[in-house]
């Protein structure tokens, strides 16, 4: 029985890709893939190009993934690194450019004709196997370096879905707190209660094993240490270093259960609101935790205790402190919104029963309808 599978290699440490140069030997061109800024600002692009240039080895840059990045602009990509011959892949970003590298992997090696079309991506079944990848996170909270899942926006079906496959795991991830230092305050909080959400998720799921809770134990204890940063706004690299760490846990405990409905219910509201996802999620887990203690106080108290929290309410209060949005809602929408939520298979791993009333509930009284 498979217990536990990590296939990427994880380094972490200051100056931690200059001081393992030789492990981007892994090709003879990369692509690299990354936001708009977040390359830059990080100062990630610089010290891979650097490392890139001192080994020999080409690359191309793709600077242009948005946030919540489209299927189609993921295809564009993947056009792009076949154009330019890439026979390696390095995403440099946060969950948006690293997810967006997964696709553009997969595509460049199978672009769209009469035995592909785009969305077959969803049925990981690649004829031919992605380009090898290798990731630097820029913020701490996807743990996309270590899951198997790339979430895209599907404009077609008016939502964002993921596709999982195991041959999208990266091969390598890079972790210093140097890149995710400077990043402005709001998005260090809505990446931080991603984590947070992913390791509550995987924690009180129905897929959850004695491993994956091992795992997501020493998440949560990691994660619990930074309240106070959170609320401050101060940082040194190192503590930037130990929320990579401790993001990086999270995605581990996900890529082995999946997340459940807080994840599900938080799509719409990043796709309809242009809610950040982190924030999304963050909205709706004092409702999920509330019902989940019912089910599970063991667990709940447990989180609580390694989070630093008292009861599930004071955890909602530094939800609140931290992620201030004035978004208004309309029932007919969520309404809508929920026909499609509680179709998602995350509900299925919930610890509760999460029908159409529930689900409606949960959005009625986190968005305050
Ligand atoms: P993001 O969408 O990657 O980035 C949010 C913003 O932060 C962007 O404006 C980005 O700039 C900026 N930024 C990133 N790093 C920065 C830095 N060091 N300094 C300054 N600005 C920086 O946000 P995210 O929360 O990390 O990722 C969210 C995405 O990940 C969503 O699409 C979500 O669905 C997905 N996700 C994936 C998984 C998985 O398992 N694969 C899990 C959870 C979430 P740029 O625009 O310049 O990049
Ligand atoms: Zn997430």
């Amino acid at each position: 029985m498979e217990k536990l599978l990590v296939p990427t290699k994880v380094f972490m440490g200051n100056d931690v890709i200059k001081e393992n140069s030789r492990e981007f030997q892994i090709g003879k061109k990369a692509f690299i893939v990354t936001g708009k800024s977040s390359g830059e600002k990080s100062g990630a692009l610089k010290d891979v190009c650097d490392v890139l240039f001192s080994l020999g080895i080409e690359y191309s840059i793709f600077d242009k993934v948005n946030n919540n990045p489209s299927i189609e602009e993921v295809y564009e990509g993947g056009m792009e690194a076949k154009k330019e011959n890439a026979d390696f892949i390095i995403g440099i970003g946060g969950g948006s450019p690293l997810d967006a590298s997964k696709a553009i992997a997969v595509y460049a090696k199978n672009p769209v004709g009469d035995d592909f079309s785009l969305y077959d991506i969803y049925n990981d079944n690649f004829k031919n196997p992605p380009l090898p990848m290798i990731a630097v996170p820029t913020t701490a909270g996807t743990g996309s370096e270590t899951t198997q899942y790339s979430i895209l926006t599907l404009h077609k079906e008016k939502t964002k879905k993921s596709f999982a496959s195991k041959s999208v795991f990266y091969k390598k991830a890079f972790l210093d707190g140097k890149y995710n230092l400077n990043i402005p305050l709001f998005i260090a909080r809505n990446t931080y209660v991603d984590a947070l959400c992913h390791l509550i998720e995987g924690y009180t799921n129905k897929k959850s094993t004695p491993d994956t809770d091992e795992v997501a134990e020493k998440g949560l204890a990691v994660m619990g240490k930074f309240k106070e940063n959170m609320l401050s706004g101060e940082f040194t690299r190192e503590d930037c270093t130990e929320l990579l760490y401790g993001s990086m846990l999270a995605g581990t405990v996900i890529a082995h259960t999946g997340t459940t409905i807080v994840h599900s219910m938080g799509y719409p509201l990043t796709y309809y609101k242009n809610i950040p996802h982190g924030r999304a999620n963050g909205m709706l887990l004092y409702e999920y935790m509330k019902r989940t203690y019912e089910q599970l106080p063991e667990k709940i108290n447990k989180v609580l205790e390694l989070l630093g929290y008292t009861s599930v309410l004071s955890l909602s209060e530094f939800l609140s402190t931290v992620l201030p949005g004035d978004e208004k809602f309309d029932l007919e929408e969520i309404k809508e919104w929920t026909q499609t939520t509680v179709k998602a298979k995350n509900a299925t791993v919930c610890p509760f029963t999460a029908d159409y009333d529930t689900e409606l509930e949960i959005f009625k009284k986190s968005l305050e309808l």
